[in-house]
């Protein structure tokens, strides 16, 4: 099987193609494609020429960290959790997200999820939760990753410059949820970010690996009952 990945060597560098035959185990995840094609001493792609290991970022391995997002035959998605068994046709074909500047090869910068976080201060401060809390959902919510899958789909999401899209709405929500005195400032802030400008395509929901429910949380927010 031929696995195609973007490279880019550092950022702002020019991206290319770099293409190389696996020929490791069939039931392997594409976290384990990548780490069998680092793991020889000498990498080469298909035509012959030695390079480098490819840049990837991974810690748990079992879908609860996010690192390892990227784009899969153009799906985004977490590599640890896509078999190849699952890909459709001769090759596969990675590249980093889109919608995050690239530091190297598959490995992206996507420390404007945390920021735009702290710049609008979503932080719990005191816990007061409201006597009507949805359990169920809070902890549904809690589970955000933070991986950017749904940022990478949401035909608003740009740059996170203005629009800070489905992870922040989701944190407003839980914030407001735990502290009750907080809950007009949060709302305020989730309308300026988030709210003013949902186009609720809903692709947020549907590529979340941990099937959290934006919708919910959006409707909560709107209501003003959480
Ligand atoms: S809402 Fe889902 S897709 Fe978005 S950052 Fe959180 S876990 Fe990832």
């Amino acid at each position: 099987m031929r696995v195609s990945v973007l490279r880019q060597q550092h950022p702002g560098s020019d991206p290319y193609w770099e293409t190389f035959e696996y020929d490791g185990p069939d039931h392997n995840s594409v976290a384990g494609v990548l780490d069998y094609l680092n793991y020889h001493d000498d990498i080469v792609d298909t035509e012959g020429r030695r390079t480098t290991r490819i840049g990837w970022e991974c810690s748990c391995l079992q879908g609860i960290c996010g690192a390892c997002a990227m784009v899969i035959n153009g799906r985004p998605a977490l590599a640890c959790e896509t078999f190849i068994r699952d890909l459709k046709g001769p090759e596969i074909r990675i590249q980093p997200l889109r919608k995050f500047p690239v530091i190297h090869d598959l490995v992206t910068d996507r420390s404007s999820i945390h920021e735009n976080l702290k710049q609008a201060n979503v932080s719990i401060g005191e816990y007061r939760p409201s006597a009507k809390t949805d359990h169920a959902h809070h902890y549904a919510v809690a589970k955000c990753l933070k991986c950017g899958l749904c940022l990478e789909v949401c035909p608003n999401y740009v740059n996170g410059r203005t629009f800070f899209g489905a992870a922040f709405a989701n944190d407003c929500y839980l914030v407001a949820s735990r502290n009750r005195s907080k809950t007009a400032e949060i709302r305020t802030l989730y309308a300026e970010h988030f709210g003013k400008d949902c186009s609720k395509s809903l692709s947020c929901m549907e590529i979340c690996p941990m099937k959290i429910q934006t919708l919910a949380s959006i409707a909560r927010l709107n209501r003003g009952k959480l």
